[in-house]
């Protein structure tokens, strides 16, 4: 299944194809903001809400990403 990701006419990632991909930080933050608004959320009941972003050392762009930071395991 392939999946259309072509917005602002960003390229997708390499390692993240289905993930948007956000050329400068305060772009993923903005859209981080307003996935979190309560009426985006509503509209996904049981989905996963973003949760902060982070750099892809893959495209050099930003995701969003549902996961808590990873903390240390041994
Ligand atoms: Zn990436």
């Amino acid at each position: 299944m392939r999946v259309r990701i072509e917005r602002a006419g960003l390229t997708p990632c390499p390692i993240h194809p289905t993930k948007a991909r956000y050329r400068r930080k305060t772009g993923a933050i903005l859209a981080l903001s307003v996935l979190q608004h309560p009426s985006s959320r509503a509209q996904s009941p049981g989905g996963k809400v973003p949760c902060r972003v982070y750099k892809c050392p893959a495209c050099s762009g930003w995701h969003l990403t549902s996961q808590p930071e990873r903390k240390r395991e041994e």
